[in-house]
């Protein structure tokens, strides 16, 4: 069985390395973080050093980090991936980046001769911890088929859909529709709660309508409740959405319903509210109107 090195053992990096671990796999793991190596090790796990330490140990390497400069130290900085790795490694980075910082490592990492796929996914803490994350893929097909098994035992679903880059592309999409789909759920709710309708009610009565959602069912318990113990903080929505802004840019597409979604959650973050999971961008609309979105007392 192939070695696999995994590199970043955050919110979502622990669980998924877990559910390796879980199904026989031989891991090698490293994370700025010490805890949370420690507790891989606990369960199994081989310990690195440092990144290049888990590289020149492993044939497929595998990244979870925040973001591209992250991502960028991690893989071609000191002590990173390409001064340890072996040449026709494979490596999979399921952070989400920009797509452009996609391509630039990979080709450097080509140089080295190793592959490179971005490999983003969506889904978040709960699917990480079940394994049915949704994995998007861009990159050398030959080089998806060799790790696509890998990849399934953390996803339920791994969709190949392009060239090196597209992986974040298509995550691009992913989170502005996730954004909106938050801001109009906010909306809506802090409309009908201030006009005296429980919205738990709302809530029951249009989810199985055009308007249900992923997005509606995930986030509406934990707004009821008031809980917004991060899941995926506004803080890296706020990186997602400005990767989406640069790169939309570029390409000459402009993108006004995420710029005016990026401005609230600019507003959140002032407010000290950066760390709070994604749903907790309705405390903006409740802010506007005075009014909180929670279940109504029986
Ligand atoms: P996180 O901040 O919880 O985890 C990142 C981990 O990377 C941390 O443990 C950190 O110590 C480690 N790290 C940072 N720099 C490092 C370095 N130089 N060397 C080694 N380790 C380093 O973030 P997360 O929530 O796990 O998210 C990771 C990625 O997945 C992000 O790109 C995020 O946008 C994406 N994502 C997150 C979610 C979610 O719900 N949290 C969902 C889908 C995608």
């Amino acid at each position: 069985m192939k070695k696999i090195g995994f590199i970043g053992l955050g919110i979502m990096g622990k669980p998924m390395a877990k559910n390796l671990l879980k199904t026989g796999y031989d891991l090698t793991v490293f994370d700025i973080n010490n805890d949370a190596v420690e507790e891989l090790v606990t369960l199994g796990a081989a310990k690195g050093i440092s990144s290049k330490d888990v590289a020149s140990k492993t044939d497929i390497i595998l990244t979870m980090l925040p973001n591209s400069p992250h991502v960028k130290e991690v893989i071609l900085g000191k002590d990173g991936v390409i001064e340890g790795v072996k040449q026709g490694s494979v490596l999979v980075d399921m952070s989400s980046i920009a797509p452009l910082a996609s391509q630039e490592v990979s080709e450097a990492l080509l140089k080295a001769g190793v592959k490179m796929l971005d490999a983003p996914v969506s889904g978040g803490e709960p699917k990480a911890i079940d394994g049915t994350l949704a994995f998007m893929v861009g990159g050398p097909e030959a080089a998806f088929n060799e790790v696509k098994d890998i990849l399934s035992v953390m996803g339920a679903s791994v969709t190949h859909v392009g060239e090196i880059g597209s992986g974040n592309t298509t995550k691009l999409a992913n989170q502005i529709i996730v954004a909106l789909n938050i801001a109009a759920m906010s909306e809506a709710m802090v409309l009908a709660t201030k006009a005296g309708v429980d919205p738990e009610k709302v809530f029951d009565a249009i989810k199985g309508g055009l308007a249900g959602s992923t997005v509606l069912n995930a986030k509406m318990p934990l707004v009821l409740d008031g809980n917004f113990k991060p899941g995926f903080r506004i803080e890296l929505h706020i990186k997602d959405l400005m990767n989406a802004l640069d790169t939309a840019h570029e390409l000459g597409v402009p993108i006004p319903l995420t710029s005016n979604v990026m401005e609230t959650m600019q507003a959140l973050k002032v407010d000290g509210h950066a760390k709070d999971d994604h749903g907790g961008i309705i405390q903006f609309y409740e802010n506007l109107a005075k009014t909180k979105v929670r279940k109504f007392r029986k």
